[in-house]
């Protein structure tokens, strides 16, 4: 049986965060995750950004881990090259009511350590988002905000945790876990088989309640709250906007945001509704009128014909209301990152240095004097100039073969995205490391040629290659085998 010193469960953000700085540590680790790749639960559907603070209540974990993760984030841009924009963000209000909320939030950021918060004229705002409601009357301004790629954090930190030693399994679902009788460890049985850890981290996002369950911790329970959106095309920044818009926050939510994503997009949402199907991620004609009608209240004109996807996420909302972060009261050798709603994107790395150095702690482990930085670099042609693509592609001719024409991504790229540590599997995982088929036409022209490539690198049938989650298998008839 596979002996580890820490299984993490779970790989969203926060696992592989968790596994990223344990890695840093000289012990034994692995994560295991139950779907075919990491990061393909509420870390894919999400806001994308790095919130600066001012939202969580004074004290509470959310507040604390929020302001230390953007923190973080600053320094790991550049350590482990992420996809990050540093727009700053802007909370508007309309009316006298909604200026005071405004002066609220600014108290509760600066108590909660947020710097340079500010408040500023409609006009003022309009300078930069000259889309935005001549209603608007005054701003919060939040510079150390910024937009992120979700996937890309997630990829970064797994990579980066792979090249230190630790092992990643997917397709690997936990189903029981049993502690020793004699308080050295736990037996995790998988869906791979079973393994032998002396300490176990719950970071199963949605499912934590249900994992801690397992270990013999109940003491709370998950609420998975949808949020539903609407993505547009790159044509729609022109008519909407360049950075985070949000409106005056509600008691359940940060509100329908009118947002730009990193990659030159535009969305508008989320909304907010409890369910009890921790699997639901369905998207609704009222939702939809939702939140366009939110969004509307900040911009009058959406250019919906521009609209190319809708898609939902589930929040983790725990029943304490607050992130459960640390040591499980109820059983030694389980540490809980649980409930880890909004801001936990942003709060990941400070998470992650927190329980890693729990768990290093106490089982009296040393950080490693060979512990690698960074992760290995990823070309991407798109951002190259002329003359660093034409090198590239003399000495690898694969850099100069289009494969997704609507985002030009090569087939040198997708053959490195599958190759690198915790490389991609499936043609959704190609398209989150790569953005191959996140345009226009979302993958019609090149998913079925990226399959192709993903059986021929990965040296199996085409008929085994999936397209995402469990069972999305592809069918090709043999004539189109031939490329
Ligand atoms: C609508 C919405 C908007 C948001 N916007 C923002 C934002 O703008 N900024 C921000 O900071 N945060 C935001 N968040 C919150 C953020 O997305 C989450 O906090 C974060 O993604 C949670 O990551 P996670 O790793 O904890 O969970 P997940 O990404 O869900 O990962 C948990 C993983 O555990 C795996 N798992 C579950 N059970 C098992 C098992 N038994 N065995 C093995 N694996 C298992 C799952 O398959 C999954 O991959 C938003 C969330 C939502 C829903």
């Amino acid at each position: 049986m596979k002996e580890v010193d820490v299984v993490v469960i779970g790989g969203g953000v926060t696992g592989t965060a968790i596994l990223s700085y344990l890695s840093r540590y000289d012990l034994r680790c692995m994560l295991v995750e139950k779907a075919p790749d990491i990061a393909m639960g509420t870390t894919k559907a999400n806001s994308a950004i790095l919130h600066a603070g001012f939202d969580a209540p004074t004290g509470s974990n959310k507040a604390r881990l929020n302001v230390e993760g953007n923190a973080l984030y600053h320094e790991l841009k550049d350590e482990l090259d992420l996809d990050i924009k540093w727009t700053g963000s802007y909370v508007v209000a309309k009316t006298d009511e909604e200026i005071a909320a405004l002066e609220e939030l600014k108290a509760r950021g600066e108590a909660n350590g947020v710097p340079g918060l500010e408040i500023v004229s409609g006009e003022k705002l309009r300078e930069s988002e000259p889309n935005l409601t001549e209603e608007i009357k005054a701003a919060l301004f939040a510079p150390t905000a910024g937009l992120c790629w979700p996937f890309g954090v997630a990829a970064a930190f797994a990579e980066n945790a792979a090249e230190n030693g630790a092992e990643i399994v997917r397709d690997c679902e936990v189903i029981r876990i049993t502690p020793e009788a004699d308080g050295s460890g736990f037996i995790v049985r998988t869906m791979q088989g079973e393994l032998k850890a002396k300490t176990v981290v719950n970071a199963a996002g949605v499912y934590a309640d249900k994992v801690s369950a397992l270990a013999g911790d109940d003491s709370f329970t998950i609420t998975p709250r949808k949020g539903e959106y609407i993505l547009f095309d790159k044509t729609s920044q022109q008519s909407l906007v360049k950075g985070i818009i949000f409106p005056v926050p509600s008691k359940t939510s940060k509100g329908i945001l009118v947002c730009a994503t990193t990659h030159g997009n535009v969305f508008i949402g989320p909304n907010a509704n409890d369910t009890d199907n921790k699997e639901d991620l369905s998207v609704s004609t009222p939702g939809m009128n939702e939140i366009i009608a939110g969004a509307k209240k900040m911009i009058a004109n959406l250019p919906m014909g521009a609209a190319i996807t809708q898609f939902a996420g589930l929040r983790a909302v725990s029943s304490t209301g607050d992130f459960i972060i640390g040591r499980s009261e109820k059983v030694k050798g389980l540490y809980q990152a649980a409930g880890i709603q909004s801001p936990g994107l942003t709060s990941a790395p400070a998470i992650g240095k927190e329980i890693a150095a729990m768990v290093a702690e106490d089982l009296g482990a040393k950080e490693k004097a060979e512990y690698k930085k960074g992760r290995p670099p990823q070309p991407v042609i798109r951002e190259m100039t002329r003359e660093e693509q034409k090198k590239l592609i003399q000495d690898d001719k694969r850099y100069g073969l289009i494969v997704c024409r609507c985002e030009t991504i090569t087939e040198g790229e997708i053959c490195d995205a599958i190759h690198r540590p915790c490389g991609a599997r499936t043609v959704d995982g190609v398209k989150r490391r790569t953005r191959a088929g996140m345009g226009r036409c979302q993958g019609g022209f090149c998913g079925p040629r990226v399959a192709l490539i993903l059986a021929r690198e990965l040296h199996l049938p085409v008929t085994e290659i999936r397209k995402d989650g469990e069972g999305s298998f592809l069918y090709y008839d043999k004539e189109q085998e031939a490329y």
